[in-house]
């Protein structure tokens, strides 16, 4: 049986604890730990933030985490030390990444050493030390589950563990660039660090990350049952020739990936492979030093914004409004965009009816579905029994069934207005009055479509992009007559698929292909110049963009492009004449990957190109043009009012 500490002691008259009832002990002071100690003398430490769903690492969370290690150092009948996190769906999230921001170099200085003070003080505690972990586990609390001897996972849906700091422009630098490779040895810390990739139990285990996992009920007797179990074997033996060719490797990978445009994993590669070979004290200094380089430049400054920009558009709710439950979903069309949107909504536990015009195109939709399914256990994403139960939500109806039960219906069939309306009538008369009708238009008017039908204020636009399972961001597409309810409803349902709703007001092309579209049809004017397809793309990735517009435009498919293009052509003509060069190349069947030829041929390995000093210029030029027509085009849609905020605009291009 457990009892509060404080209840403990006063009971047993303990030592450490003043008999005087006028001096207070600093574990009455806690507001965000609890400690408890067993009758088999086993501490409990239990992260419980006040009034959040969240547990951080901030100043105040460190030092009450002290007060524990300290009560815990002058208790030498504790026989071991296990630390768990009371929160629904989190361990420790990391680092308080807003306090960060706000940091001055000396106030963050100061937070770097107390969070490596305060780890090392874990790790130096004599008896077995235990973290548990449910939920996510990651950064700054992943580096404290380091500092232990034992670490248990949960096997739920939502424990994630891992390093993610060099995907905000950090380094672990809480003695994780030191510990992780000590644990699971060098190069497979280094890709960890430098990937960010967080994982979740079984693969955390499978990579050595975490000792045992467990169904959630069952972390406390596992902690029981392993402690003092768990020996690490790992030495730093890797000799400095091959520390240096690991480290030569990592640097190659980086370059090519990220064309030296982010300092951070270059750091990390730095520290990972020299830290762990060092005295603690010498370690600790050579992570403090990176982090404190890093964290006042502008890109890691700009990757923390966004991502907190992103943390919480993708969690806040609708202002106005009622967001109902979305259980039953119906999607119209059974194409590219309609199976991967049903994917990912039964992956998430919706109920779907998929529905399109033949059993043919619903079975090309199933298998579609499938293969999606079986890449997700491929990459251990998913297991086979959340495959199979995945699919089991799955149904499907080639014929006009009443669609009772459904409270949202997208449609998805393919993009031609005439085609559209027919649909969104015929759905007027087969679902209840209150059913969401949403379309998957990638550029149509959704007013026009609402036009349509009776009651036009539950018609929204939910834009998916391609593909759904990968691509985060929904832009959800109102109209004048879009009633509060149904955006609070659309917003939520979003949020809950785990992606990020940007809420637009209708007009051509939205945001995203808006912005999008200008800038590709430049850059196939570019081609038409003269300039080879290659160094367009070289340029844009020099520039920093993900994928070059050409590679960008295949991937998409040049017909899909072409669509979309007309819908903007018509609606802004002065600035987007049509694209001959597009029509020619559907005309020829040149269509992108799906046709194996688009501008390039696929499949294609991307070949790094060495250019001589002349084409450097005309990069730039190319930069100049294609960068210029993002920039105009985004100034225009702030102008124009139609995001909520120039933030959301910035988020949608960046997703
Ligand atoms: P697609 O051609 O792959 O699929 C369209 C499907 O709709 C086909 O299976 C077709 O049989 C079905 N269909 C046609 N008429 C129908 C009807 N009356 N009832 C039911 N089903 C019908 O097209 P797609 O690429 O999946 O695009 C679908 C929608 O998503 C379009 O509006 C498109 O603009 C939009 N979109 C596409 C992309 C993309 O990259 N492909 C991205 C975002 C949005």
């Amino acid at each position: 049986m457990k009892t509060h500490l404080l209840e403990a002691v006063t009971a047993n008259r303990e030592p450490f604890l003043s008999h005087s009832p006028a001096i207070i002990t600093p574990l009455e002071k806690l507001k965000h730990f609890r400690l408890d100690v067993d009758a088999d003398h086993l501490a409990w430490i239990t992260f419980d933030t006040l009034n959040s769903t969240a547990n951080v690492w901030n100043e105040t969370t460190l030092d009450e985490f002290n007060v524990c290690l300290d009560v815990i150092a002058s208790r030498p009948e504790v026989r071991a030390v296990i630390i768990r996190s009371a929160k629904e769906k989190i361990t420790v999230a990391g680092a308080d990444l807003k306090a960060l921001r706000l940091s001055s170099v000396k106030k963050l200085e100061h937070l770097i050493d107390l969070g490596q003070g305060t780890f090392n003080k874990l790790a130096a505690l004599p008896m077995p030390k235990v973290a548990l972990i449910h939920g996510a586990c990651v950064g700054g609390g992943f580096e404290m589950a380091l500092a232990c001897d034992v670490r248990i996972a949960s096997d739920s849906e939502v424990t994630r563990v891992g390093l993610p700091e060099t995907q905000l422009g950090l380094v672990p630098a809480w003695g994780g660039s030191t510990r992780l490779p000590r644990l699971i040895g060098l190069a497979k810390a280094l890709d960890l660090i430098i990937s960010g990739r967080q994982l979740k139990g079984m693969d955390a285990k499978r990579h050595g990350l975490v000792d045992a996992v467990v169904p959630r009920e069952h972390l406390e007797n596992a902690a029981r049952a392993m402690i003092g179990k768990v020996r690490h074997t790992h030495r730093m033996n890797e000799p400095v020739l091959l520390r240096k060719f690991i480290a030569y490797q990592a640097r190659k990978t980086v370059r090519a990936k990220t064309r030296g445009l982010y300092l951070a994993p270059l750091r990390a590669i730095e520290v990972v492979t020299r830290a762990p070979f060092m005295t603690q004290p010498k370690a600790m200094e050579l992570e403090k030093h990176a982090i404190l380089d890093l964290a006042f430049t502008p890109e890691t400054e700009r990757l923390i914004d966004v991502f907190l920009r992103n943390e919480e558009t993708a969690k806040k709710p609708w202002p106005r409004g009622v967001a109902l439950p979305v259980h039953d979903v119906a999607v119209i069309g059974a194409g590219i965009m309609g199976a991967g949107i049903a994917h990912w909504l039964a992956s998430r536990g919706h109920r779907v009816l998929m529905q399109d015009i033949s059993t043919e195109s619903l079975a090309r939709g199933l298998s579609r579905v499938r293969e999606l399914l079986s890449e997700g256990l491929k990459r251990r994403a998913i297991t086979r029994l959340e495959m199979r139960q995945t699919f089991d939500r799955l149904t499907q109806d080639h014929t006009r069934a009443p669609l009772a039960h459904q409270q949202m219906v997208i449609e998805a069939a393919t993009e031609d207005m005439a085609l559209k309306k027919k649909i969104f009538v015929d759905l007027a008369t087969r679902t209840s009055a209150d059913t969401i009708l949403a379309t998957n238009t990638s550029a149509l008017s959704v007013t026009e479509l609402a036009g349509a039908v009776p009651n036009p204020e539950r018609v929204i636009g939910l834009h998916f992009f391609n593909p759904v399972h990968r691509m985060p961001l929904v832009e959800i597409i109102v109209t004048a007559w879009t009633t509060d309810d149904v955006i609070a409803t659309a917003v939520s349902f979003v949020q809950r698929l785990g992606k990020t709703p940007i809420v637009v007001k209708d007009s051509p092309g939205f945001i995203a292909n808006r912005i999008l579209m200008p800038y590709l049809l430049e850059a196939v004017r570019l081609h038409d110049e003269g300039v080879p397809v290659t160094l367009i793309d070289e340029a844009m990735l020099e520039f920093g963009m993900p994928m070059g517009p050409m590679r960008l435009l295949d991937e998409i498919g040049l017909d899909v492009a072409a669509h979309v293009g007309l819908t903007m052509t018509a609606a802004y003509p002065e600035r987007l004449p049509k694209c001959e060069t597009l029509d020619r190349m559907i005309a020829e069947g040149k269509l992108g990957r799906k046709s194996g030829e688009g501008f390039y041929k696929h499949p294609q390995k991307p070949s790094i190109q060495h250019w001589s000093e002349s084409p450097h210029l005309l990069m730039d030029l190319v930069q100049e043009r294609l960068v210029g027509l993002l920039r105009d085009e985004a100034r225009r849609c702030s102008h124009e009012g139609i995001a909520r905020s120039d933030a959301d605009i910035e988020l949608a291009m960046i997703l």
